[in-house]
């Protein structure tokens, strides 16, 4: 469960310019929740998204995830949380184009103190088959299409099993067949029980959940 109560988060640019990404902002998550954020380009999404994801700390407000306050943890203790509670997918897909897929999804569990070395082929092998690209774990991810490589990052979001998974505008680079497969993918990491939180600027994107809000200037205003 996720509250984020009157979340204030700025960017300064060198001494002067202050814009405020995020204004007081309060949004409670439940567990199993497929959530949509919409808003314009420089809303504040990825901010948000950030923030909900343990990658940026608020300046003012309070985060509760699973009821551990996040502003107040360690720096090791929140490093510990984004690995093994939370996947992230990104547009442009963040993966090592040169190596392996399989590399591609060991990677992650190197890093994830509970997963013992054995483990990471068997766990590999799970997540791609349940992203359907089995035959490719060999293959260097340059070789794959767009929608593949989304399959890819997905599949690398989902091995050290979180409870939450955030995408941000996880479908903007691909056409609206790939999209739809790419949708149908978190439908069902969130029906076999992800919380799965979509930032996206596409409506066909936003309907498919199960809430959608929209932010505007840095404040949820629907
Ligand atoms: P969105 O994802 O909705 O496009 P962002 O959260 O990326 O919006 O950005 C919100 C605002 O904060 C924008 O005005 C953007 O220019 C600004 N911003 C985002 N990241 C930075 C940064 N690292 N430094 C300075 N300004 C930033
Ligand atoms: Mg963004």
């Amino acid at each position: 469960m996720i509250e984020l109560k009157s979340i204030t988060k700025s960017y300064y640019k060198g001494t002067s310019a202050q814009i405020v990404a995020l204004r007081n902002v309060s949004l409670k998550i439940d567990d199993g929740e497929m959530l949509a954020i919409i808003g314009t380009s420089g809303s504040g999404k990825t901010t948000l998204l950030n923030i909900l994801g343990c990658l940026d700390l608020p300046d003012s407000g309070e985060y509760l995830l699973d009821g551990d306050l996040v502003n107040k943890l360690s720096k090791n203790r929140l490093c510990q949380i984004r690995n093994e509670r939370i996947g992230f997918v990104l547009q442009d897909f963040g993966l090592m184009l040169d190596r392996s897929i399989y590399k591609n999804l060991s990677y992650p569990m190197i890093f994830n103190s509970s997963i013992k070395s054995n483990e990471i082929k068997e766990r590999s092998k799970r997540a791609l088959e349940a992203v359907g690209l089995s035959s490719r774990v060999n293959s260097r991810c340059v070789e794959l299409s767009g929608g593949q490589k989304q399959r890819v990052a997905i599949a690398r979001a989902i091995v050290n099993e979180p409870s939450m998974i955030l995408a941000d505008e996880p479908t903007g680079a691909l056409d609206t067949k790939t999209s739809a497969e790419i949708m149908e993918l978190f439908k069902t990491l969130n029906k076999q029980g992800s919380t799965v939180i979509i930032v996206t600027h596409d409506p066909k994107v936003a309907e498919q959940c199960d809430r959608v809000i929209e932010i505007s200037d840095g404040e949820i205003v629907a």
